[in-house]
């Protein structure tokens, strides 16, 4: 190898470092030493450490011939053969079928790559026509091997450190979730024991009106320790996925204005403005989609006090799409990508209670109706939750 391929070699390795995405290392790699190694396509290959069969983890298509993904096939059989044997192979030309002339001349070069000091990955370039793989492209090409799989182990690395960063965050979430399950629990009984025992002294008599009042206190406190028991259950449930649904066809305007009907029994003042197009029914689990909406309307009010409510439902495709606005103080956006997660709650000033299930729960329901659910919000404007629901029958 001369110094000036040294030189190069040095300058791409340098470029590589501050590539924080192994994709676009990778792309480097191999772009930036095309003067010096000139091939068509390139593909990397990984054994799947559960099937043992070989994933393209890698393929790009910088010349003539084929297109990369699609065709990362051809480079299969030989990466095979080459973690096999644990040598690098050079192919001088095949004939490609159905294919003349250049294109009918393909030169393979294949070498084996440890990838977590394991042989079980390769790299393979492909070249329509000459002229043949000298001795210095085959020392460039292993180098290039060595790279890619120190690439292929950033992006691991990577994609570990992100499944421990949520794993934490998991922790961190339940942590707070034990404070604020033993205040949620702790506030209604509370409530249930200081009014049971005001009724129950013996040295006072309170009348009838008072005796209502503090017995409707009682009924409603162990209705929310009711509810919030349920939830955990229900949260717990879903998250091991035991939770059976119940499909049948169903129409979603119309369980929506259901759902609308016994909130406001409970917040009269509580405004809703429906604005639905004529809607096919879904196959759906009434109960579920229903506690879904439930959850928002009581979101809203807690969160959106006062402000109105405007409920869209359209058909958008195969799929019906419904939003759900309020005119609250909103999420700020660095919140909203974590609302859905289970015991999320925004952080901030806590005047109002919850426990940060209800919206893990919306979501886990609509996805078991291979729907999705998402939030849009302005702060200080409001927020808007949107569901999509498919209208294909499901099996
Ligand atoms: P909880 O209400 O028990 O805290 P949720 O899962 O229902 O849990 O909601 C998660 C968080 O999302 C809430 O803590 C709240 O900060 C925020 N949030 C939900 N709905 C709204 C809304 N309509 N307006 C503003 N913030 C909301």
């Amino acid at each position: 190898m001369d110094l000036s391929t040294l030189s190069t070699l040095h300058a791409v390795f340098l470029e590589l470092q501050e590539k924080p995405d192994w994709r676009a290392a990778l792309d480097a790699l191999f772009v930036s030493l095309r003067g010096s190694f000139v091939f068509d396509n390139v593909a990397i290959y990984l054994e799947d450490p559960r099937t043992k069969g070989l994933d393209v983890v890698y393929a790009r298509a910088v010349g003539r011939g084929k297109t990369a993904e699609a065709d990362a096939a051809w480079g299969q059989s030989l990466a095979n053969e080459v973690i096999l044997k644990g040598k690098m192979i050079l192919r001088e030309p095949t004939p490609v079928t159905g294919k003349t002339g250049r294109l009918g001349l393909a030169h393979l070069l294949a070498i084996p790559m440890y990838v977590g000091s394991k042989l079980n990955s390769a790299l393979v370039f492909i070249r329509f026509g000459g002229p043949e793989y000298s001795e210095l492209h085959m020392e460039i090409a292993s180098l290039q091997a060595f790279w890619a799989a120190a690439l292929i182990e950033r992006r691991d690395l990577q994609q570990a450190r992100s499944e421990l960063n949520s794993v934490q965050r998991q922790m961190r979430l339940q942590d707070d979730f034990v404070s604020t399950i033993s205040h949620e629990l702790r506030t209604p009984l509370g409530f249930i024991k200081g009014y049971s025992t005001s009724l129950l002294r013996e040295d006072t008599v309170w009348d009838i009106a008072t005796q209502r009042e503090f017995l409707t206190i009682i009924d409603e406190e162990a209705d929310r320790l009711t509810r919030l028991i349920e939830d955990m259950l229900e949260s717990a449930r879903l998250q091991s996925k035991t939770l059976q649904f119940k499909f049948s066809p169903i129409r979603i305007d119309a369980l929506v204005r259901d759902v609308a009907m016994r909130i406001n029994v409970h917040h009269p003042d509580l405004q809703i403005t429906f604005d639905f197009q004529p809607l096919p029914p879904i196959r759906g689990d009434g109960t579920r989609l229903s506690q879904v909406f439930e959850n928002l309307f009581s979101n809203a009010i807690k969160y959106a006090p006062k402000s109105p409510i405007a409920i869209y439902m359209r058909p958008v495709g195969n799929k019906i799409r419904v939003t759900f606005s309020d005119q609250g103080e909103g999420i700020p956006q660095d919140y909203l990508p974590f609302v859905f997660e289970r015991f999320y709650r925004v952080p901030g000033e806590r005047t109002v209670t919850g426990t940060g299930l209800g919206l893990y729960i919306c979501k886990q329901i609509i996805m078991a109706h291979h729907g999705n659910i998402w939030v849009e919000s302005v702060v200080g404007e409001g927020s808007t939750f949107i569901i999509e629901l498919p209208v294909e029958p499901m099996h």
